[in-house]
C-alpha cells in the first residue's frame, strides 16, 4: 500500500507539473503542425510530402504522450455520473475493434447485466483504451482479447484479458510506476494513468497473469443510494 501512495504521490506531482506547462506546449506545437500541414500542400517531392507526413505524425504522438497528463492534476475537478459501465465500453468497441483488427487481432465483448455506477466517463474511456493497447501490443496475430464486465460480491468488475506473452515477475512489481516500461517505444504512462484514475474512482485493481496472457480486472463499488 505503501509503494502504491509513493507511485500516486509522483504521479500527482508529474501531473500537476505537465498540466501546467501542457498548454504553453501546445499551443506553439499546434502552430508548427499547422506551417507544416501548408508547406505540406505546396510540396512537389514526394520525398519531401513523406517527410512532412512524418513530421505531422510526431508532432501527434507527442501531443497524446502530454493529453494523458492534464487530465492527471490533483485538483482537476472530477466529473462522475451515474452511468452504465457497458455503455461506455459500447461506445469505445468500433475503435478497439478496428485498432485490433488492423494488427490481425480479434476483439470480443461479454457483458452482463451490471447496475450503474458513479464514473467519469472520460476517465473510464482512457482506463479502456489504455488497458487495450497493452493487451494488444503483448499479443501475437491471431490471437484475442477480450473485454468483460459482471457483477462480483458487492461490486463491478470490468475486465480485460489478452492472450498475450505474460508479465514477468520483476516487472509485476512495478507495475503502474510512471516511465517504467519494458518497450522500445513505450512512454510507461499507460498503467500508471490507469491506476490513478481507479484511485480517483475509489476502485480497486487486481492483475493476473500467466505464459498464456494476463487480465487487470478493475473492481467498482456500486453506490448505495
Ligand atoms: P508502455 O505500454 O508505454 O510500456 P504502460 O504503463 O502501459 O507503459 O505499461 C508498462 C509496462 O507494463 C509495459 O511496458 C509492459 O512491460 C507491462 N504490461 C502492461 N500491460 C501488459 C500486458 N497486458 N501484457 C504484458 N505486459 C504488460
Ligand atoms: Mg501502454
Amino acid at each position: 500500500f505503501e509503494k502504491e501512495m509513493l507511485h500516486l504521490d509522483k504521479l500527482n506531482l508529474v501531473g500537476e507539473m505537465a498540466a501546467s506547462i501542457g498548454h504553453e506546449i501546445r499551443n506553439p506545437m499546434t502552430t508548427v503542425r499547422g506551417f507544416l500541414q501548408i508547406l505540406r500542400g505546396r510540396e512537389k517531392s514526394n520525398k519531401n510530402i513523406e517527410y512532412y507526413d512524418l513530421m505531422i505524425e510526431e508532432l501527434d504522438r507527442a501531443n497524446s504522450i502530454i493529453t494523458p497528463f492534464l487530465s492527471l492534476a490533483r485538483n482537476k475537478p472530477v466529473d462522475k455520473a451515474r452511468q452504465n459501465l457497458n455503455t461506455v465500453v459500447k461506445t469505445l468497441q468500433p475503435l478497439l475493434q478496428a485498432d485490433a483488427n488492423k494488427e490481425g487481432k480479434y476483439m470480443d465483448l461479454e457483458l452482463y447485466d451490471i447496475p450503474d455506477l458513479l464514473l467519469d466517463e472520460k476517465e473510464i474511456r482512457q482506463l479502456l483504451l489504455n488497458f487495450v493497447r497493452n493487451g494488444l501490443e503483448a499479443m501475437s496475430p491471431g490471437s484475442k482479447l477480450i473485454i468483460k464486465t459482471y457483477v462480483e460480491h458487492d461490486g463491478v468488475i470490468l475486465a480485460v484479458q489478452d492472450q498475450g506473452s505474460g508479465i514477468a515477475p520483476e516487472t509485476m512489481d512495478k507495475l503502474g510506476t510512471p516511465f517504467f516500461t519494458t518497450k522500445d517505444n513505450g512512454t510507461g504512462l499507460g498503467l500508471a494513468v490507469c491506476y490513478s484514475i481507479i484511485n480517483r474512482h475509489n476502485a480497486r485493481i487486481e492483475v493476473e497473469t500467466g505464459p498464456s496472457g494476463t487480465t487487470f480486472m478493475v473492481k467498482f463499488k456500486v453506490p448505495t443510494d
